[in-house]
């Protein structure tokens, strides 16, 4: 869609897209329960996500505000009871991290990012007020591995309390995230006028936040929080290693001194201000209703395996192999493709062949056609000065016909008909490799495990290279029928009233940063309302039923606590500032979507992300047009 708009070609580019899994959505899905989808990805947006928003209003589905007593919607004008979403581990995102907040539905109030209302500490970590199918209230918590050191209700105590311990620190990281988040906004109006980028430092530099992404959310905060040392500004270290910790390792997963400082920011986004917003019945639905209202073919069970260019015409074929049946089929050619996926974990190996006689003169110039830059060097602009990245050559492996892949060497290939430019294993293939690189820095005991991608063995890999090796964070999304959270566990003599949410703060040594408990409509619960209680947590590591055990009290007599879904999820880049970003263009006519995601990963950068795809197919499909005239 996105595409049709921005070319002026006389005729619409036809599209097909190639899904692995047999549903799209990649990391949004859900898990269908007792009639409610339980999102086990991406789970909630910020109001202030226009791509995202816009696009679902668009589509007609209607939106449940993730903080309203009730929902309402912005595309029928309904409301409706939003008892479903009550209790969801704040934040499960980026932009979207804010279920950190109160319950309170409001719709828009949409201030742009001006960060306006609220007052006082309380934006810190905002109350979360969840009223449950049986009117309950709902407690947020932040717990150190020690004590709940934060308990907020919503009564007037715990909101001075907040204000006092977090101080005027609190008000100062909000007026930072609001005016990050007007930076950011700029996108906006320049993609819509049709302004695109080669590589993420180019975009981030012109909207001038490219340097958050090179220091730690940690020393950010340390040096805008602690070191000023104004006498207006307190509670600083508190709500650094708090507040911020706490919803950066419910977001993310990972410390702050791990994410870089825009991925912080946009994390917190949501808990600073504004509403969070998700579908009602899944929010998986606005992937699937972009992909039907494109009028792309799309191919469900079909796992790229090849993109190979060839170096002559500079027309791309894919081989992919259909789930399941083991086959693999030649599509092709295409103009240009686009990867819509992290390189990593994809099982995608890239490649650039020629025939036999043209093969030594095309690779040994890098050259694709028409003498333009080859697949193997791939340029990336400096972005208007801004960052340079450099040509960069991929290539560390030639494949000569006949032979085994990853064989190398090109010096004595007879004749090179093929080579790899890049390939990533798929995430099930590694996971032992993964295993090997385990974080102890999660301090958490448990470690975490990660997805790699690679380029050919040996030499030739260079910044652009490793940076597509980034890996990815391992989180593993659980959900569990259960009866109420034991105090016990957090050393605490009582949680707050109603249903609870507790994070974690960077110091807690324990195995989950996030639960949140949510209580289902429907008979399981019984008497007068009361649905099941159901629980949902973030983890790296599968959680024990002896955990569980401490954790939850049973749902009933003989009714221990029960998991009802886990998922391991390649969740999100695993940060380390300063961030180096491959280039959006892997080669003439290939183009890499999320090479943003090292920045932040969130549906709404997705969005950005694809919007700049498109522009820049447009330009290549434009550009191939006028050299046919
Ligand atoms: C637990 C969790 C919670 C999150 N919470 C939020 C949230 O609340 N809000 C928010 O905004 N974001 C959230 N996110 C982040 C958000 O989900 C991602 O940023 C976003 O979905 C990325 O979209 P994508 O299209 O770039 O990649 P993906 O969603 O990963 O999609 C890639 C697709 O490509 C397919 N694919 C991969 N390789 C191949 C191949 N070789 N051939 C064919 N197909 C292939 C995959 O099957 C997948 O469908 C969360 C993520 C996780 C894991």
């Amino acid at each position: 869609m996105r595409l049709s708009e921005q070319t002026q070609l006389e005729q619409s580019p036809e599209i097909d897209v190639f899904e692995a899994e047999a549903v799209e959505g990649g990391r949004v899905q859900e898990f269908a329960y007792k009639g409610e989808a339980l999102e086990l990805g991406a789970s909630m947006f910020w109001q202030h996500n226009r791509y995202v928003k816009t696009a679902a209003e668009s589509l007609g589905l209607t939106l449940k505000a993730h903080r309203g007593g009730s929902s309402s919607s912005s595309s029928s004008g309904s409301s409706h009871d939003r008892a479903g979403t009550v209790g969801e581990p704040l934040s499960e995102s980026a932009s979207a991290a804010g279920s950190v907040g109160e319950d309170e539905g409001r719709e828009g109030g949409g201030d742009g990012g001006q960060g306006g209302g609220g007052s006082t500490g309380e934006a810190a970590i905002r109350r979360r007020q969840s009223p449950g199918a049986g009117g309950e209230g709902g407690g947020l918590s932040l717990w150190d591995g020690q004590r709940l050191v934060l308990n907020m209700s919503g009564s007037w105590w715990e909101v001075a309390r907040a204000a006092v311990r977090y101080g005027s620190a609190a008000l100062s990281y909000r007026w930072r995230v609001a005016a990050a988040f007007r930076r950011f906004q700029r996108v906006y109006d320049l993609q819509a006028a049709g302004v695109s980028w080669h590589t993420p430092g180019a975009m981030l530099q012109q909207l001038g936040l490219f340097n958050e992404t090179q220091w730690s959310s940690r020393d950010y905060m340390q040096a805008h929080l602690l070191r000023p040392a104004a006498w207006w500004l307190w509670g600083g270290r508190a709500f650094i290693e708090e507040a911020a910790a706490a919803v950066g390792r419910c977001n993310y997963n990972q410390r702050t001194d791990q994410l870089n400082a825009l991925a912080g920011l946009v994390s917190y986004g949501p808990a600073a201000y504004g509403s969070v917003w998700a579908i009602q019945g899944g929010n998986r639905q606005l992937v699937s209703g972009l992909l039907a209202a494109s009028g792309a073919r799309v191919l469900r069970r079909g796992r790229v395996r090849v993109a190979r260019r060839h170096a002559g015409t500079g027309l791309w074929w894919l081989e992919v192999e259909s789930e399941g049946e083991g086959q693999t089929a030649v599509y092709g050619p295409y103009q240009a493709v686009v990867l819509a996926a992290p390189l990593v974990g994809s099982g995608l190996a890239i490649e650039e062949w020629a025939e036999a006689d043209e093969a030594a003169a095309a690779f040994d110039s890098g050259g694709g056609a028409g003498g333009a830059a080859g697949a193997a060097a791939v340029e990336s602009s400096s972005g208007g000065g801004h960052e340079h990245v450099g040509d960069v050559n991929l290539v560390s492996a030639a494949v000569g016909e006949g032979e085994g892949e990853g064989e190398g060497a090109s010096a004595h290939v007879r004749v090179m008909t093929r080579r790899r430019l890049l390939f990533s294993d798929s995430a099930s293939s590694h996971d032992a490799a993964a295993e090997q690189s385990a974080d102890s820095s999660t301090g958490s005991g448990t470690g975490s495990s990660t997805s790699t991608s690679r380029a050919p063995s040996g030499d030739g890999v260079d910044g652009t290279a490793a940076a597509l090796q980034r890996p990815y964070q391992v989180t593993i999304t659980t959900f569990v029928a259960a009866g109420r959270l034991r105090a016990a566990f957090f050393n605490a003599s009582a949680l707050p009233p109603g249903l609870s949410a507790v994070l974690v703060t960077d110091s807690a040594q324990v195995p989950f940063t996030a639960v949140a408990a949510r209580r289902l409509e429907g008979p399981d619960g019984g008497e007068e309302g009361e649905g099941e209680l159901v629980y949902k947590l973030f983890s790296s590591e599968p959680l024990a039923p002896e955990l569980l055990g401490q954790l939850f009290e049973e749902a009933g007599p003989g009714r221990p606590p029960r998991v009802l879904v886990s998922k391991r999820w390649y969740a999100y880049p695993r940060f380390a500032p300063p961030e180096r970003f491959p280039p959006f263009l892997l080669a003439p006519g290939l183009v890499y979507g999320n090479a943003l995601e090292g920045a932040a990963s969130a549906m709404e950068m997705a969005a950005v992300a694809a919007a700049n795809s498109a522009l820049l197919v447009a330009a290549h499909l434009q550009a191939l047009e006028q050299q046919q005239q």
